[in-house]
């Protein structure tokens, strides 16, 4: 039988890709729900190619002009509005499998809905996990879901690690997450306070969204994956390390006990984590170019400069910080990162603004989902008026 997939933010970078997988094998997968925010003409192709039951669009005015638009092509796919209806597509009873590739922690609820509903869910929406935390993972423990790593690093951790969680703590030494070093690994760190946003979005590697490629340029990103990995393979945050890898071959690793070390190693390409998730423990063609050894240069490894990348040590101080300072941290820098995007903040300036929430904003242990949303929605109020004074 096939498998049915919803996929959470559906025409980002993490959607089409996804799609583009699922392409390659209409005989083990179907599209059963999609969901986007601003992108409507992209969803009315994706409807047109894949036929989904649903398609779910942020606003009300996005969905009606897709539901006209459907109707003009004689699509019968059902248009249905967020924020219900993200978590109705990641919970029903028909879906198989949830993609949650939507940015930022608009994709926390949906997520937990899916978890609690015991779906795959297969997560590259990495703020929804930093954000939720013990809520996420307990929603996991007792939905009884198979929760599925998309993150290339995650992903790569996942497969080097031993099958069975519970010798985990005998034997894994620590982990190591590569990261590329972004598009400022080599630059003067006096001079970031002049990068403009097309530089910043500029990732040597890989072509993302817009969020995730500034995060790469500050290392933030990292500093997420650090918490990330903190909750998704239950580590102390001492056994998490960070080096940095420009060519991106090596995705990450685990040192053993013995200083053995396992790692996974493939191109640069997104379809690779995706098709693994999907189809795990089992294998699909991902449409991803096999590695060529005679052709790759050197693979290089360095430290990251505390100078240049400050915010990539904040992860190891929330996570040793009162619970919930994690949400702290991610909503401070989802308003810092669209503050620079507007150019209502420079570069250097999303950092100070992460530490100057994080000083301004004290959590009290959220636990439930509403509690972290008003958190989210406190640091936001916090973060916003800081740019203000910022300016
Ligand atoms: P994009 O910005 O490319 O796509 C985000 C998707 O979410 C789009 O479909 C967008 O809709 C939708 N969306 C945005 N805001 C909202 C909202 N408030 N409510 C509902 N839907 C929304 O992001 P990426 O694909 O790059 O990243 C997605 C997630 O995956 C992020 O958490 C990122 O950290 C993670 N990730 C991404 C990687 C990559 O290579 N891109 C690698 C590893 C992890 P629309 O476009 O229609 O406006």
């Amino acid at each position: 039988m096939k498998q049915r997939i919803t996929i959470l933010g559906s025409t980002g970078s993490i959607g089409t890709s996804t799609l583009d997988v699922l392409a390659r094998h209409p005989d083990r997968y179907e599209v059963f729900a999609l969901s986007a925010a601003t992108q409507v003409d992209l969803m009315l192709a994706q409807c047109a190619q894949f036929r989904p039951r649903y398609a779910v669009m942020a606003s009300g005015p996005h969905a009606c002009q897709l539901a006209e638009k459907l109707q003009q092509n004689n699509l019968d796919t059902q248009v249905l509005q967020a924020p219900d209806a993200l978590e109705a597509i990641a919970s029903h009873e028909q879906v198989d499998a949830v993609m949650a590739a939507i940015v930022g922690a608009a994709g926390l609820a949906p997520c937990l809905a899916a978890a609690r509903a015991g779906k795959r869910l297969l997560l590259a929406n990495k703020e929804a996990l930093v954000v939720g935390g013990e809520v996420f993972m307990a929603a996991v423990q007792s939905g009884g879901a198979t929760l599925l790593p998309i993150d290339s690093e995650h992903s790569a951790i996942f497969q080097s690690l031993p099958e069975d969680p519970a010798t985990w703590g005998q034997r894994v030494e620590h982990v190591l997450l590569t990261a590329s070093g972004g598009p400022f690994r080599t630059r003067d760190p006096a001079s970031l306070r002049d990068v403009t946003v097309a530089e910043a979005c500029a990732h040597p590697n890989f072509s993302m969204g817009r969020k995730i490629s500034i995060d790469s340029a500050t290392m933030m990103n990292k500093a997420l994956e650090v918490i990330e990995a903190h909750w998704l393979f239950n580590l102390a945050p001492e056994h998490i390390k960070v080096v940095i890898h420009p060519q991106q071959i090596i995705h990450s690793m685990v040192q053993f006990r013995d200083a053995s070390i396992i790692a996974q190693l493939g191109t640069p390409d997104m379809r690779v984590p995706i098709a693994c998730g999907l189809a795990w423990p089992e294998r699909v063609e991902s449409g991803a170019a096999p590695l060529d050894f005679t052709q790759l240069a050197a693979l290089t490894f360095e430290e990251a400069d505390a100078r240049r990348f400050p915010g990539l040590h904040l992860s190891w101080q929330v996570l040793a910080a009162a619970p919930g300072t994690t949400a702290v941290l991610n909503a401070a820098n989802e308003v810092a990162v669209e503050a620079f995007l507007q150019r209502r903040i420079r570069f250097d300036q999303i950092h100070a603004l992460n530490v100057a929430t994080l000083e301004a904003v004290q959590p009290s242990k959220p636990d439930t989902l509403q509690a972290l949303l008003a958190l989210d929605a406190q640091t936001r109020a916090v973060a916003q008026e800081l740019v203000r004074c910022f300016n």
